[in-house]
């Protein structure tokens, strides 16, 4: 179901005044065959799921109101169990995804693949030159093997959309990288936000954008996307005029609609959230939800509780983490400054375009 459409909008409102968690992100294995340099995995060697234990917490996912579940790892095409896990989560009734970045994806099992009947494929890419992106991926012939893989499951069918980070290293090349997924018959999705990892590595960081180039990215996006123009417009009209009304909006849809697994069960708010609040096979599940205090006192705030935000001419143009502003600023109800360096950004580039159509 597109996350566009009117029905998924419903039944999201619908999950976030219920406090149902609709969206679940699952990490299957935190191995990987990549080495990417931004990656928040933490690497930790304790023993994963079973399969058992995987369908266990997918039944308990479903009796909670789940419907959409994403599969990640690490990489998920790592488990031997993949086809298995796939096929019960939509004999479950779920809409499913898989992450991968499809560099095992190949004649040998993308037929095997389609047969779980998996919803949509996303796979990541950091550059539509072959050599930026293996270079970001530690891995010689990964860009080669990920366009394989997406063409393969294209032809076969399947939904493919791919991914990108961007950064430093891609941010002139937004029409290349268009060009790219439209070749494929591919969505390509994006966003400039580059985070502290969860474990609190910073290394990464120095391929953020500068602010020159965080204002050329978001021209050329709207440079290819004109069309779309009108509907940004009114967007930031209803939500620069609208601030009043978030008195009642929460956050974002950590602990509320969404939630993540990692590999050995444990419970989190989301992915970018780092405590855990329980383990799905092992505690239950209704209580921890519930009862967690983190959780508790999370679902309590409102958008308006982020003092500096009131009366920021940037608000629409922002998409605020608290998990970030926590790993930055000890305090998720404080703006980190990159959060509003891109949003600057985003506004300059939106008014810029604005100004010559
Ligand atoms: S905005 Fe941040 S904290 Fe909220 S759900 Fe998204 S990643 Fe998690
Ligand atoms: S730009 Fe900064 S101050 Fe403005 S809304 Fe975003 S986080 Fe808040």
């Amino acid at each position: 179901m597109p996350r566009s459409t009117k029905i998924f909008k419903r039944l999201q409102q619908k999950a976030e005044k219920r406090r149902i968690p609709l969206n679940a992100l699952f990490e299957l294995t935190h191995r990987c065959n990549l080495r990417c340099s931004h990656c928040y995995v933490d690497n930790e060697n304790h023993t994963e799921l079973t399969t058992d234990g995987v369908k266990k917490a997918l039944d308990i996912l479903k009796d909670n109101g789940t419907f959409f579940v994403i599969f990640t790892g690490g990489e998920a095409m790592l488990r031997s169990d993949i086809y298995e896990i796939l096929t019960y989560a939509k004999i479950s009734g779920f809409v499913t995804t898989l992450f991968t970045s499809g560099t095992i994806i190949d004649g040998n099992n993308a037929e095997r693949l389609i047969k779980t009947g998996t919803d949509d494929y996303e796979m990541s890419i950091y550059s539509d030159i072959p050599s930026d992106h293996d270079a970001l991926t530690g891995v010689d012939g990964s860009f080669k093997r990920t366009m394989g893989a997406a063409r393969l499951l294209k032809s076969l069918g399947a939904k493919v959309t791919l991914k990108t980070v961007w950064s430093k290293l891609n941010f002139a090349r937004v029409k290349e990288m268009y060009a790219l997924a439209d070749k494929l018959g591919c969505e390509l999705r994006g966003a400039p936000y580059i985070s502290v990892t969860n474990s609190g590595d910073t290394a990464h960081l120095n391929t953020r954008c500068n602010d020159d180039e965080l204002t050329e990215l978001f021209s050329s996006m709207y440079e290819l996307q004109k069309e779309r123009i009108d509907e940004t417009f009114n967007e930031v009209r209803s939500k620069e005029y609208d601030y009043e009304t978030l008195k009642d909006k929460r956050i974002c849809g950590a602990c509320v609609t969404k939630l993540r697994i990692d590999p050995y069960g444990n419970i989190y708010p989301c992915v970018a959230f780092g405590n855990a609040m329980g383990n799905i096979t092992e505690d239950d599940f209704k209580s921890v939800w519930s009862g967690d205090s983190f959780a508790k006192s999370f679902c309590e705030l409102r958008v308006t509780d982020i003092k500096k935000c009131r009366d920021c001419d940037r608000f629409a143009f922002c998409r605020y983490c608290p998990a970030d502003s926590l790993k930055e600023c000890s305090d998720m109800l404080i703006p980190t400054d990159e959060m509003c360096r891109v949003a600057k950004a985003h506004r300059t580039a939106f008014y810029n375009t604005m100004k010559k159509i």
